[in-house]
């Protein structure tokens, strides 16, 4: 039989029932698989030290024989031990293993083993090496005497049956295509894909190490950009009407405004202003902290596009989130002569006032309103437009492939609009680069003036009873609460605080007469959104919940939100709740409560309280905890990075400019098959996710 890439490993080699849904547990299904499970550390066993030099303390390789082997049992008769003698021709050491009494046959008369372990005090002052790895000397072991992979292990599979499992099968790391262009290897000076698929594993040194890490990380980093930046090709073919920037319209209605636009605003609109004048359709991200202003940017190219007679859409997560933009923008264009509707599951409404959903369609179709805000009902198939010129999307992290391309389908004249989407997760320049390469960002980095700082402070568990007197003070006094825990029942860990407990115990014990209500992720999305229109029409004081709450919106009342087991998030998801309360002239407050006393804990939790920046503390969280937690790459719908860091701004900075170069002069990657069938790969699972 021959062996391709896909052949399942159970083909290669009888594998034991227990081993075989270990493997399925790593997802390690086939060849491929296993060539590109990857070890998270090495162990340097490559210097052999002669027995004479061996020193208590630390752990050493030695080659020599077993001279004798005896089993025993422990005096307490609960352990088996197995020990002897090793020698070399420099001396000889006691060794010790436990509960391993078939090594006593293992080791063959007069032959040379390397062994690898801890070496330590036996009785007195002898010295022993006690539980060490083994193998027969030959020139080319893999457990020890080199540089040996340790893999992520799970039950029943250790790293030493990986490495011994590996190791036959690296000879398939030449039937690995690289799809990486040979022009880009020679210029950036990396070493071949199979060699470092090889030196990944099994490195001779750790320069080659390096090597293949460098390799592999560029190959990672390359694919997703090479696929962001296909999108943005893709998109771009496409053609949109061109939206002339008449700055007599947007000068007049800025200066209506009730306030003055932050500089960061400005630059904001002009460049979306600019890309609007394109027959290319754009592709923008406008990043900003909650309350920066992003809407009313939203709402000036809005405004732009109505002007000269097309159509524009606001699409919003939630149904409340888009009555709130319904009515916020409603007011802020009503000299505007402009027809303004929402589409909703549950509202339809022209001028406030309810209409029928068909006869909305109808009146969309026919070009009679111009501003459509709503839910996804909105881009729905049965909602067509006249000349849908221009879309935003609030607060999704982004606009997915599959929405994306059912846009391009909207206009009965094949046009698509020109794109906005919205965040207030504060994006670090690395992951932007990496995982929007694909959109042009603009970014809001100054808050409108006059914002009132949030009190932040890590409350000590001495002085809970008093945050929580302060709190009622607060709801008497008219105010709403938030209490946010990181889970929704208890899971064992008794530290981590639960919405469930947390809810029973602030109802029955602390907080008797307040209204209080529970809210999270497994509840249906209706129930969520009956609970937040009751909260924000005062029948309810106080809101335990998990971070559901992050996405938003805006509770006039709502001034404390109060974070139970604090450590358990991300310094930006923090700094995003907190976002949530304290939005008008009453003061906000955000209060942390955390069990953990590590050092790092209160470190993480301090920068919070020094900062009110959502992009610096993004970066931090970034550095800190790496992009696995909070940036969980699923959320972009992208593989996890295995090698490359997010943090390598200088690597990123490279491999895009090596895509870019790729595909200005080859955008269909024509002379690229193989890396063309890689991408058909990593599109398929892009979809999957
Ligand atoms: P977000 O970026 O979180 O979506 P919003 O657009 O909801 O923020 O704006 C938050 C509040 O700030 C709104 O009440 C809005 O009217 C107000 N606002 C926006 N820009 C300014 C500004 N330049 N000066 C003062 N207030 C502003
Ligand atoms: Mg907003």
């Amino acid at each position: 039989m021959s062996f391709t890439l896909d052949t399942p490993l159970a083909l290669i080699k009888k594998i034991d029932k227990a081993r075989q849904k270990a493997l399925k547990k790593l997802n390690l299904k086939t060849i491929q698989d296993l060539l590109f499970y990857f070890p998270t550390r090495y162990e340097d066993l490559s210097k052999i030290i002669k027995i004479s030099q061996i020193k208590p303390g630390g752990e050493a390789t030695i080659l020599g024989q077993i001279l004798f082997l005896e089993n025993r049992r422990s005096p307490r008769q609960h352990i088996q031990i197995t020990e002897g003698l090793i020698a070399d021709s420099s001396g000889n050491v006691k060794v010790v293993w436990f509960n391993q009494p078939y090594l006593k046959n293992y080791f063959k008369k007069k032959t040379n083993y390397l062994f690898h372990g801890k070496i330590e005090y036996s009785q007195g002052l002898t010295l022993q090496i006690t539980s060490p790895s083994y193998e027969i000397y030959k020139k080319n072991g893999i457990h020890t005497g080199r540089i040996i992979p340790i893999y992520p292990e799970t039950k029943n599979i250790t790293s030493r049956w990986l490495r011994y499992f590996i190791w036959p099968n690296l000879r398939f790391v030449y039937k690995v295509k690289d799809f990486l262009p040979a022009e880009i290897q020679k210029r950036q000076n990396l070493i071949p894909q199979y060699r470092a698929l090889w030196q990944i594993h099994f490195p001779d040194n750790f320069y080659n190490l390096k090597k293949a890490r460098e390799r592999l990380a560029f190959d990672e980093l390359f694919l997703i950009q090479v696929f962001a930046q296909s999108q943005k090709i893709a998109w771009q073919k496409n053609k949109a009407f061109k939206i002339k920037f008449d700055k007599e319209l947007i000068k007049k209605f800025v200066q209506s405004l009730p306030f003055t636009l932050t500089n960061s605003q400005r630059i904001a609109a002009w460049e979306i202003l600019q890309d609007l004048e394109k027959e290319r359709p754009m592709n923008r991200l406008l990043e900003g902290d909650v309350g920066s202003g992003k809407t009313v940017v939203a709402a000036i190219a809005a405004l732009q596009t109505i002007s000269l007679g097309y159509q524009a859409a606001f699409m919003a997560p939630t149904e409340i989130l888009a009555f709130q933009h319904y009515k916020t923008i409603t007011e802020m264009l009503k000299n505007q002569k402009i027809k303004i509707a929402l589409l909703t599951h549950s509202a339809i409404k022209i001028d406030h006032k309810n209409i029928k959903k068909t006869e909305l369609i109808k009146k969309i179709k026919k070009g009679k309103i111009d501003l459509i805000i709503g839910t996804h009902s909105l881009i729905e198939e049965k909602v067509k437009f006249k000349n849908l010129a221009f879309v935003i999307v609030d607060e999704q992290h982004r606009f997915g492939v599959e929405q994306r391309a059912s846009l391009v389908k909207i206009n009965r004249n094949k046009k698509v609009p020109h794109l906005l989407s919205m965040t207030a997760t504060p994006i670090p320049r690395t992951l932007a680069l990496t995982f929007y390469g694909d959109l042009d960002l603009s970014v809001l980095t100054e808050m409108p003036k006059g914002r009132k700082k949030i009190i932040t402070k890590i409350v000590e568990p001495q002085d809970r009873e008093k945050a929580y007197h302060f709190i009622w003070q607060e709801v008497r006094a008219g105010r709403q609460v938030f209490v946010v825990c990181p889970r929704i029942l208890g899971e064992g860990k008794l530290e981590i605080k639960t919405v469930e407990a947390e809810y029973k115990k602030l109802k029955n014990e602390i907080f008797l007469d307040l209204k209080i209500a529970i809210m999270h992720g497994k509840l249906k999305k209706e129930e969520k959104e009956k609970i937040m229109e009751n909260f924000m029409a005062k029948k309810i004081d106080l809101i335990v919940s998990t971070s559901v709450v992050e996405v938003g919106v805006d509770i006039p009342q709502a001034t404390i939100m109060m974070i139970e087991s604090a450590e358990r998030f991300g310094l930006a998801q923090l700094h995003q709740l907190r976002g949530r309360v304290g939005r008008r002239k009453e003061q906000g407050y955000c209060f942390l409560f955390t069990d953990s006393a590590s050092e790092k804990t209160r470190q993480r939790l301090d920068a919070l309280l020094h900062s009110e920046n959502g992009f610096t503390l993004a970066e931090k969280d970034l550095e800190l905890r790496g992009p696995g937690e909070f940036y969980g790459t699923k959320q972009w719908g992208l593989p996890d990075l295995k090698i490359a860091s997010l943090t390598d701004y200088a690597l990123i900075k490279k491999v895009k400019s090596e895509t870019e170069k790729l595909l200005q002069t080859d955008p269909e990657l024509k002379k690229f098959p193989q890396l063309r069938e890689k991408l058909g790969k990593f599109e398929k699972l892009v979809h999957l996710e």
